[in-house]
C-alpha cells in the first residue's frame, strides 16, 4: 500500500535521508564550496552532464560538484518547493529579483516584445523599463482589468506582434489586489505562438503562493517567487525561486550557474525550516486578515478596503477570476483612509504593535504607504491610473492574536485627525 502524502506532510522529510548524514534527522547545512569525487572518472562523468556534453543515462543524476552548480540544501529545497505548485522542476535563487531577472534574460532576446500586467513590483518595473530596454527589448504594459481585446490591441499596436516573447503577470497586483486572468493570458500567448516559438507566460506568485494560487494549473509556463515573503516567512532572509517544466528550468539553471546567483547553503537551510510551518502560518495569516479586513471596511475613518475576501458577485469579472484562480483570499489587505497622505501617515505613526516596514508575508504584521514607499518610483499618472492613492495603506497580516491586532489598528485609526474635507460649496465661501 502506498499513500500520496500532502505537501505539508512532506515538508519535514521529502528529498532527504538521515543515513546521508550520520543519522541526523534534520538536513544539515552543507556549508562547503566544493565536493570530493570518488574517482577521476566520476568527476569526468559529472561534468559531462553538467555541461550537457552527452545524453543523461537512464536515472543518472548529476553528482555534487561545486556549490555554484549544486548543493544538497539547494537541491532538497527545490524538491520540496516543487510539491506545492505541482511543478516538474524548480531553481532556487539568492533573491526574488535574481529569479525574475534570470528568467527575463534567459527567455527574451533583442528585438523581442515583453508584455506585462500593471502595476508591477517596483524592482521588476525598474528592470523591465531601464535594463531590458537597454538590451533592445520592447516592453508594453496593460492596465489592471484589461480585457482580452485590449491586450491583443496593445500587442498589435506595438508593431511587434510576430516577436512577442513573454507575457509577465503579477496577480493579485501589489498593492491593490487587482486580479489578472491567467488562463485568458495563456490563450493570448497561444494566439501569438508559432510552431517552434511558444510565447511563455510567467507569473510572479509572491502574493498568494505557494499555498493559495497555482499558476501552472491555469496555463502558466513559469512561476516566480520572492521566497523572502511567505516561503521564508520570518523577515530574516532574502531568497527567490522559479518553477516550471524540466526543460525550461534546465535553461534557467544553466544561466544561474553562470550568473552565480544561486541560493547559499545557509539560506536554503533556513527556508527548509520555514517550509515546515508554511501552511500553518499562511492559514493563520489569512484567518486574521479576514477578521481585520471586515472590521476595517466597517470603520468610519476608512473609505475603501481592497481585499479578495470582500469581493462579491457584484464585482463581476474580478469575483469570477478570484473564484477560479485562488483558494483563499490571502493575507494582504490594502485600504484607503479618509483624507490623504497626512491622515495615512498619522495612522502609520501611531501603530504600536504592527511594524512600519515594507516587505510582506511574515509572521509579524507590517504596514506601509505604497505611494511614497514601495511604489515611490511609479510615475504620478500611472499611480493614479492603478489606484495607488495618497491615502492608501498596505497591510501584511501576520500570525498575532487577531484581537491584539485589531486593538492596534483601531487605536491608530482613532489618532487619525477627522478628515477636514468640507463640501465644495462651503469651501468656496
Ligand atoms: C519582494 C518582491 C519581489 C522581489 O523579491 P526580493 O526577494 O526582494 O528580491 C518581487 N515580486 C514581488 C511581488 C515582491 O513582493
Amino acid at each position: 500500500m502506498k499513500r500520496n502524502f500532502q505537501p505539508e506532510t512532506l515538508m519535514m522529510s521529502h528529498g532527504y535521508r538521515p543515513e546521508w548524514s550520520e543519522g541526523a534527522v534534520k538536513c544539515p547545512i552543507f556549508q562547503t564550496s566544493t565536493f570530493a569525487f570518488r574517482t577521476a572518472e566520476e568527476g569526468k562523468a559529472f561534468f559531462e552532464l553538467a555541461y550537457g556534453l552527452r545524453e543523461r543515462g537512464n536515472r543518472e543524476k548529476t553528482g555534487l560538484i561545486y556549490s555554484r552548480i549544486n548543493n544538497p540544501d539547494m537541491e532538497i529545497l527545490e524538491e520540496r518547493l516543487k510539491l506545492w505548485d505541482g511543478a516538474e522542476a524548480c531553481a532556487a535563487f539568492e533573491s526574488g529579483m535574481s529569479a525574475i531577472t534570470t528568467v527575463l534574460f534567459e527567455f527574451l532576446q533583442p528585438g523581442d516584445l515583453l508584455l506585462y500586467s500593471n502595476p508591477l513590483y517596483g524592482g521588476t518595473s525598474h528592470f523591465v523599463h531601464h535594463v531590458l530596454t537597454k538590451w533592445g527589448i520592447e516592453v508594453r504594459g496593460f492596465r489592471p482589468g484589461a480585457t482580452r481585446e485590449e491586450i491583443v490591441r496593445i500587442i498589435g499596436q506595438s508593431g511587434k506582434r510576430d516577436r512577442l516573447g513573454m507575457i509577465f503577470l503579477e496577480t493579485p497586483a501589489n498593492p491593490t489586489n487587482d486580479l489578472v486572468d491567467i488562463a485568458m493570458c495563456r490563450s493570448v500567448a497561444d494566439q501569438f505562438s508559432v510552431s517552434g516559438r511558444r510565447v511563455l507566460v510567467a507569473v510572479d506568485n509572491t502574493y498568494m503562493g505557494p499555498l493559495w494560487q497555482h499558476p501552472l494549473r491555469h496555463g502558466a509556463d513559469l512561476v516566480l517567487y520572492s521566497a523572502t515573503k511567505y516561503i521564508g516567512g520570518h523577515s530574516d532572509v532574502i531568497a527567490g525561486a522559479c518553477l516550471g517544466s524540466a526543460d525550461l528550468i534546465a535553461r534557467v539553471k544553466t544561466l544561474r550557474t553562470f550568473l552565480g546567483n544561486m541560493i547559499a547553503p545557509n539560506t536554503g537551510w533556513l527556508l527548509l525550516r520555514s517550509l515546515e510551518t508554511l501552511k500553518l502560518r499562511m492559514e493563520k495569516q489569512a484567518e486574521n486578515a479576514q477578521i481585520v479586513a471586515r472590521r476595517l471596511a466597517a470603520h468610519p475613518k476608512v473609505d475603501r478596503v481592497h481585499y479578495l475576501g470582500l469581493l462579491t458577485p457584484a464585482d463581476g469579472e474580478a469575483y469570477d477570476i478570484y473564484r477560479r484562480q485562488c483558494t483563499s483570499p490571502g493575507a494582504m489587505v490594502s485600504f484607503e483612509i479618509k483624507g490623504g497622505e497626512h491622515e495615512a501617515f498619522a495612522f502609520l505613526n501611531h501603530l504600536k504593535l504592527v511594524k512600519l516596514a515594507v516587505s510582506l508575508g511574515s509572521t509579524e504584521s507590517l504596514a506601509q504607504h505604497p505611494a511614497t514607499m514601495t511604489h515611490a518610483g511609479v510615475d504620478p499618472e500611472e499611480k493614479a491610473a492603478f489606484g495607488i492613492t495618497e491615502s492608501l495603506v498596505r497591510l501584511s497580516v501576520g500570525v498575532e492574536n487577531a484581537e491584539d491586532l485589531w486593538w492596534d489598528l483601531e487605536q491608530a485609526l482613532e489618532k487619525v485627525p477627522a478628515c477636514a474635507e468640507l463640501p465644495v460649496e462651503l469651501e468656496a465661501v
